[in-house]
């Protein structure tokens, strides 16, 4: 089974994202992680990137798509993937289509997460991240048991840079112009579930749950 979950920045995708891939036994695959990574790595793709991602814009899509088709030939991802952060633009998901099809597997769903700005503002200000297993943390809304540790692995809690009031709004504005005409893709397309990301991490997760419930119980074999 492949999932996409999409949604702006702040909404919640990754935390829902981490849960629902341990639960389903999937590739849980960050594209933002991905590139975090390879920036600390100071590989070439690491470079390119954090140019883009200091700025709050995009990673062109050529750069995006080959990152995610590496991590999805990976031998974790050969079940199925939760992509968290991918697609963004039509570009991307028509080539998350054809890359699938050619492995006889499609998307599944697309879970739609939403929240109002402010909710999206306020949470990325308040947003840290486990450098080690990149789990996130809210100071007042999820905080960790150990301030700057994570609860999972122990590992150190930072800020990302782009998290920035000024760098969220244009990561905002960038998602409305060029990720909102992903979802209506999806919509279209069929598969699309939109469940209200303004609402406690376990309602949400709730929510989530009822989406996927049916699905996984009609019987119809994965990627037909
Ligand atoms: P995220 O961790 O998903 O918020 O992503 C952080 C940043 O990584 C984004 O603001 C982009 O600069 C870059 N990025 C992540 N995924 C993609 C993608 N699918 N396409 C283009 N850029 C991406």
């Amino acid at each position: 089974m492949d999932i996409v979950i999409l949604g702006p920045p702040g909404v919640g995708k990754g935390t829902q994202a981490a849960a629902i891939a341990t639960e389903f036994g999937l590739a849980h695959v960050a594209t933002g992680d991905l590139f975090r990574d390879a920036a600390r790595r100071n590989t070439m793709m690491g470079r390119q990137a954090r140019e883009y991602m200091d700025r709050g814009e995009l990673v062109p899509d050529h750069l995006a798509v080959a990152m995610l088709l590496e991590r999805l030939s990976q031998k974790d991802a050969a079940r199925g993937a939760l992509l968290d952060g991918f697609p963004r633009t039509l570009e991307q998901a028509e080539a998350l289509d054809e890359a699938l099809a050619t492995k006889g597997r499609r998307v599944e769903k697309a879970l739609y997460l939403t929240a109002p700005r402010e909710t999206l503002l306020n949470r990325v200000a308040g947003r840290w991240i486990c450098k080690d297993c990149q789990a996130t943390y809210h100071e007042v809304f999820n905080p960790p048991a150990v301030a700057g540790r994570c609860d999972a692995c122990g590992g150190p809690l930072y800020q990302r840079p782009d998290d920035r009031r000024e760098t969220a709004e244009r990561r905002l504005d960038v998602y409305l112009e060029q990720t909102v005409p992903v979802v209506d893709y999806y919509r279209r397309r069929g598969g699309l579930v939109e469940v209200n990301g303004d609402q406690p991490i376990e309602a949400v997760q709730h929510d989530l749950h009822a989406a996927l419930g049916p699905q996984q119980s009609s019987g119809e074999p994965a990627g037909r």
